[in-house]
């Protein structure tokens, strides 16, 4: 599931793209029923809060997506594409997409982990964007908006990345509960945008088991995992491919003499993370072979001797 990090992508490369621009829409699936609603309005602007986008077309006109676990975006340049599978909704720019494709430019977006944000489209070039898959796409009227606004906790990007929102209610439910921080991490009433990678990563570079009640996390640790994931998470918007690691700690720099030449080097693939998805690998740290259970719903990784239970 895209996490915080890739919504708030979006929605600026669907701002640059769309946004004061009269937009079509069609729903080619059928599923997506609303599309008079907005096609042929003017995109006011594009708003993300947490795995949530809406799209702003006037009063009441809020175009809702999230993507879920299956959702995703293809855009491309150029004329539309023929219909290809469920294709849940489509919206383009009726000028840009009279002008010719270019080349190798129209594309699905793979997932994070396959495509590292290089070769992607300027978002001023997009002229069409495809949906499919979403957990909801729908229309809501701007109370629902803010009702969906409140039950979300603080966003780590939020105020459009430069900042985030003021943490302090995050950290009030945080303190007082016997759920695991594992387990509040993902509640996205609790902190909205973080998902299964960042929950992971970050308890990591805490140095925080997963299993620790938020009773039992002082104040100063969770301002530290609030500090830290806001860089994390801004970095994660240039470059879809969201690296936790620093360069010291990787296997590839490690031994390496050149003091820190290749410190500018993209990292590789398997050693982006600490310990998501590492499960049955040694810790980069201490070795120890680190460990997978599921938690809220989704598989947890963790080093339980650099996380150890206190
Ligand atoms: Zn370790």
């Amino acid at each position: 599931m895209p996490e915080g990090n890739e919504i708030h992508r979006w929605a600026e490369r669907h701002q640059a793209a769309f946004g004061g621009k009269v937009i079509r829409a069609d729903g080619p699936q059928g599923r997506f029923k609303d599309t008079d609603v907005i096609d042929g309005r003017k995109l006011l602007r594009v708003m993300a809060v947490g795995k949530h986008l809406g799209y702003v077309f006037g009063k009441d006109r809020i175009l809702h997506i999230h993507l879920g676990l299956q959702g995703d975006f293809t855009e491309g340049t150029g004329p539309l594409s023929e219909v290809r599978g469920a294709l849940r909704l489509r919206m383009w720019n009726a000028a840009a997409i009279k002008r010719p494709v270019a080349k190798g430019e129209s594309r699905r977006h793979a997932w994070y982990s396959d495509d590292d944000g290089t070769n992607n489209i300027a978002p001023e070039k997009i002229a069409w964007v495809e949906q499919r898959g979403p957990m909801d796409c729908s229309i809501y009227t701007d109370a629902k908006w803010d009702k969906l606004r409140e039950r979300l906790g603080p966003d780590p990007l939020g105020v459009d990345g430069k900042g985030g929102d003021n943490p302090a209610r995050a950290f009030a439910k945080i303190l007082k509960s016997r759920k695991a921080i594992g387990e509040l991490l993902m509640d996205q009433s609790v902190i909205a945008g973080i998902g299964n990678i960042y929950r992971a990563e970050l308890l990591f570079r805490a140095r925080l088991s997963p299993f620790t009640p938020g009773n039992a996390i002082s104040e100063q640790r969770l301002k530290a995992i609030w500090k830290d994931a806001l860089p994390l998470m801004r970095a994660g918007m240039a470059d879809r491919r969201i690296v936790t690691t620093v360069p010291r700690d990787r296997l590839s720099s490690k031994g390496n003499t050149s003091k820190g030449k290749n410190t500018q080097k993209r990292p590789d693939k398997d050693e982006v993370h600490y310990v998501y998805r590492r499960n049955g690998q040694p810790c980069f740290l201490c070795g120890t072979t680190v460990e997978k259970r599921e938690m809220a719903g989704r598989n947890l990784f963790w080093c339980p001797v650099c996380q150890a239970e206190r």
